[in-house]
């Protein structure tokens, strides 16, 4: 082969190749789109920001190789260790539930893939997680920070005692199963805050409640529908 037409080859495949990567890409974007439409807006989400925060984050990002082409169907997907990514309609429906403004500070326990902390990342102000498993924490810190969601704090801790240094808390977001509602994470919730929870037995079906803090303090809870996540477990 001669020189020029190996220069040929050579132009062609650096002109080729990021064309290949954005069709690939392309492929997401259409699944994330319709993912939108069939599975989040049809059973009533209408948050526009949630809504948007769905259609822009790369949720076949933050699963595993493998699962990437099932990064966009209507149910949860495995992360490893045992532990789960939430449905994407009840990730929109907990964030929706809070009704963020852009401005508030969150705290979520169960950091596990980063997904639900990159749709806060995007529509809340900062979001401060909590994660049980060190492989799964680090896992996530690099993959938020790689991405660019800057206003997200991650620690590997027993999110049951909430994060002290940093309360007190607009919104706080469980994705994982508690037996009871934490006396800890009550505490650091703003008055005039919220806490979105499923409270209920490990493996069965648990409840997601709505725990509203008023100003005088008063805390007041309302159940929202049931639900099947992981358990919230306590470090040893
Ligand atoms: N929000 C996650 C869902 C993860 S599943 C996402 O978007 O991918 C729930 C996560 O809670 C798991 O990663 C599990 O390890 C974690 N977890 C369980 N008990 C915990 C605890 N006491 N403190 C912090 N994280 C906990």
């Amino acid at each position: 082969m001669s020189v020029l037409s190996k220069r040929c080859i050579l132009v062609s495949l650096c002109l080729f190749l990021p064309l290949a990567a954005y069709a690939k890409d392309d492929r997401f974007i259409k699944k994330r789109l319709s993912m939108v439409e069939d599975q989040i807006q049809r059973r009533g989400i209408k948050d526009a920001r949630v809504l948007e925060a769905m259609r822009q984050v790369p949720r076949h990002l933050f699963v595993g190789p493998r699962d990437r082409s099932l990064a966009y169907a209507d149910r949860p997907l495995p992360i490893g260790y045992g532990q789960t990514i939430s449905q994407p309609y009840i990730v929109a429906y907990m964030t929706e539930i809070l009704r963020l403004l852009g401005t508030e500070k969150v705290l979520e326990i169960g950091t596990g893939s980063g997904y639900q902390a990159a749709i806060l990342a995007k529509t809340a102000g900062e979001v401060y997680s909590i994660e049980i498993i060190p492989g799964l924490y680090n896992q996530a810190r690099k993959k938020l920070s790689g991405l660019g969601y800057g206003r997200v704090y991650v620690k590997v801790d027993d999110g049951y005692f909430g994060w002290p240094d940093k309360a007190p808390f607009d919104r706080i977001i469980v994705t994982c199963a508690a037996g009871h509602i934490p006396p800890p994470l009550i505490k650091q919730l703003k008055p005039g805050g919220m806490m979105v929870i499923p409270v209920g037995q490990p493996w069965m079906v648990q409840t997601l409640i709505l725990v509203k803090k008023d100003q005088e303090g008063q805390i007041k809870t309302r159940a929202l529908m049931p639900v099947r996540f992981v358990p919230l477990v306590r470090m040893k």
